[in-house]
């Protein structure tokens, strides 16, 4: 990258088939090509402490920390969801957690069922990151209604990002008038994903930025083998072509979008 992006969204907590990761090298790796700062995400218990200690190693890294909604209804139902939003609040104090996230709804993977302790885990998050003044990420699979609705109920905190963004349009226009930021993964850049690349492109230069979600969501041409930030460039030429932005011109924006969000590190 001609000017330094941040990937706005990782896992590198998570084991690659089978093999812990080695931060140090990915975090290397990722320097080499402009990708000079990640913002590492940790969404159940364990991964949110783990988190804490590496933001404590490494200055390239931000955290956030958060129930994941795939999570919360089996918290509830074992009766430690209280116990675990109380974790949280505690670990989301450290000055380097940045983010309270990832959180949201997701009704793909939970069923109806779990929608009511989603909803009202959403809830408790978005006050969490009110309180604390730090940003908001959202996971948002096949929910896109009720998020927005239970954003504007709570009043949606100052930072609050729609991590690997899905929506159409009209939801990305919607986003950009009410000040959220939209982060694009390398899902945008797949052959197939025009109704992606229709939302990017009228998204303001203002309210984007990239990420991985690695170890998921791999950019063509790597689809389907796993992802890590140093593959961000690929999304973000893909990001440039759709909005007929030169690359450094996209970069500079990414760059300012994430220091807005997060602050300086
Ligand atoms: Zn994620």
């Amino acid at each position: 990258m001609p000017i330094a992006v941040v990937d706005n969204h990782t896992h590198l907590d998570i084991e690659r088939e089978g093999v812990a990761v080695d931060v140090a090298d990915l975090l290397a790796r990722a320097k080499a090509v402009g990708v000079d700062r990640v913002v590492q995400i940790g969404c159940d218990l364990p991964a949110a402490r783990q988190t804490v200690e590496m933001i404590d190693t490494y200055a390239a890294m931000l955290g956030g920390v958060a129930l994941h909604p795939n999570e919360v209804p089996g918290l509830a139902a074992s009766g430690s969801l209280d116990a675990a939003y109380e974790e949280i609040e505690e670990l989301a104090q450290h000055p380097r957690v940045r983010v309270v996230g990832e959180t949201g709804l997701d009704y793909f993977r939970t069923g109806p069922e779990g929608r009511d302790v989603q909803h009202e885990s959403f809830r408790w998050h978005i006050d969490l990151a009110k309180r604390l003044d730090k940003a908001l990420q959202i996971h948002d699979r096949d929910a896109h209604a009720d998020v927005m609705r239970i954003l504007e109920e709570e009043g949606a905190p100052n930072s609050t990002v729609l991590h690997c963004f899905s929506g159409d349009l009209t939801m990305a226009q919607e986003c950009a008038e009410r000040g959220y930021y939209l982060s694009f993964a390398g899902t945008v850049t797949f052959k197939n994903a025009h109704g992606l690349r229709d939302a990017l492109s009228v998204t303001p230069l203002d309210r984007l930025l990239v990420e991985t979600d690695a170890p998921y969501l791999t950019p063509h041409p790597h689809r389907g083998a796993v992802n890590a930030p140093h593959l961000v460039p690929l999304t973000v030429r893909a990001m440039a072509a759709t909005l007929g932005v030169a690359v450094p011109t996209l970069c500079e924006a990414l760059s300012e979008n994430s220091e807005r969000v997060y602050g300086p590190w």
